[in-house]
């Protein structure tokens, strides 16, 4: 082909172009000097099991619509650094599982406990293996021991998935992006008679999408970690399902084939899915959800990660109001509310074996630190929306994108904000008769919680900060 001296100059241009964007992608990759892994288990029950979510159900679960998965994500920074973040499709995290896999994790993979984040979707259409609602479910006795099975089963996937994930570490580009999405409603709506679970528009919300996407050293996508503060409770059949998060998960995986989809639970304690109550609302919402996590994909900011990874674990310190005295808790066995009788029940039964009713509670909460770009929080319980919009507002620094997730590493109770407990209402403390807490928490909670998070931010991005000044890089 003959060329003119304008398409040599054109094509001299162009090469010279391609070479500039490959030597800076290059360099992009090296200078963030990620790797990431992640794994998939599939932990939908293999025979009918009581289901959890709901003290009303009367009998156990017929069957699945979708498919239960736990989920982990390995990342390692270039010091040889790593977190993993283990999302599951069930109910909670019991503080007893949280506890055994920290341990088995430290030993066999040498990972920290406060590298180790472990968040549940609160699918109400999970299994119930947590044996502390062993007296809450009618004929529930009869199943302990498959209840009991499944737990020790769980704990051996998770433990292995983790190691999966870790195997799986390959050079990776981390970016964090955000977009929204709208049908998370506030659901205390205020009435003569106090608060109603109904949607109320005028409520507190939080309807970010926080996403953090994953990348090959090649720039293709590898995976999306997804936020969403809203309860996973569109659903309340008697299927096994993972409910909206579970089908946002799977649009994500059927749209980008070979991409991993892991839903991170937000503060989504006051929050509903609305409207619900169908398999085709669950559906949408999921897809509302999948799609975006996409419009988050193509969102501005793109925030590069860059530099060391953080962590930090600390306990907060709860308190709870004293239990009625036992010649009243005698009497509210003979409540006609089971929940009332059940509840005092299991109050008396602790302080025969113990000879007191605990008032207290450590409550793990998590901070993780991404260079100086992105921190991670991770509430334990069931914290309600107010603790999203304020740890945004108080861990803001600078650049740093504050990512909140609820629902992590120890979902014992409700955990309402100083306005939700004044407020009373369910989740003030109402819940708290379907556990095996003596009342609601001390008006301090929100304040304590908030403490342990600033503490753990803290120590999370001081470790940054020392990582960055010493230590050697990993050897490539
Ligand atoms: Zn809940």
């Amino acid at each position: 082909m003959r060329v003119t001296p304008f398409a040599h100059g054109f094509v001299a241009t162009l090469l010279f172009s391609c070479l500039i964007v490959f030597v800076v992608s290059a360099d992009a990759t090296e200078a963030a000097g990620w790797k990431a892994g992640t794994a998939v288990v599939n932990v939908t029950p293999t025979e009918p099991m009581w289901m959890a979510g709901y003290a009303s159900r009367t009998k156990p679960s017929e069957g699945t619509a979708l498919d239960l998965f736990c989920k982990a994500a390995a990342l390692e920074d270039e010091h040889g650094a790593r977190v993993v973040i283990v999302t599951c499709d069930l109910i909670g995290i019991p503080r007893d599982l949280r506890n055994s896999l920290e341990q088995l994790v430290a030993e066999k993979y040498k990972l920290a406990p406060e590298r180790l984040l472990l968040n549940a979707s609160h699918t109400h259409c999970g299994p119930e293996f947590r044996l502390s609602k062993r007296d809450a479910l009618p004929s529930f006795g009869d199943k302990e021991k498959q209840a009991a099975a499944y737990g020790e089963r769980l704990r051996e996937q998770l433990l292995k998935l983790v190691g999966d994930a870790l195997a799986d570490l390959k050079p990776a580009q981390l970016t964090f992006v955000r977009a929204r999405c709208g049908f998370a409603m506030n659901r205390r709506t205020p009435s003569g008679d106090g608060y109603k679970n109904n949607p109320w528009s005028e409520g507190p919300v939080d309807q970010e999408v926080p996403v953090l996407k994953i990348a090959g050293a090649d720039g293709k996508l590898r995976a999306v970690l997804f936020g969403y503060a809203c309860h996973n409770t569109t659903l309340s059949f008697y299927q096994f399902c993972g409910d909206y998060a579970g089908y946002a998960q799977q649009y994500l995986e059927e749209k980008h084939p070979g991409v991993t989809a892991h839903f991170v639970m937000g503060c989504g304690g006051d929050q509903n899915p609305y409207p619900r109550g169908e398999l085709e609302l669950a559906r949408h919402h999921g897809k509302t959800l999948g799609i975006a996590v996409e419009a988050a994909l193509l969102s501005s900011p793109q925030m590069e990660l860059k530099g060391s990874l953080g962590a930090s674990l600390v306990q907060a310190k709860l308190d709870f109001a004293p239990p009625p005295p036992k010649d009243i808790l005698e009497r509210q066995t003979k409540s006609p509310n089971k929940y009332e009788a059940q509840h005092a029940q299991r109050l008396l039964d602790e302080l025969a074996a113990t000879g007191t009713i605990a008032t207290t509670y450590d409550a793990p909460v998590q901070a993780l630190q991404f260079g100086d770009a992105l921190t991670l929080v991770a509430f334990p319980g069931e914290t309600v929306v107010d603790f999203s919009l304020r740890a945004k507002r108080d861990f803001a620094a600078g650049k740093t994108a504050v990512w909140v997730a609820g629902y992590s590493n120890d979902v014992f109770a409700y955990i309402p904000s100083k306005r939700v407990l004044l407020e009373g209402g369910y989740e003030a403390g109402g819940a708290m008769l379907f556990g095996r807490f003596p009342g609601p928490f001390s008006v301090d909670v929100e304040e304590r919680i908030v403490g342990a998070a600033s503490q753990a931010v803290k120590a999370a991005r001081d470790a940054v900060t020392a990582a960055n000044t010493a230590g050697p890089t990993r050897a490539k």
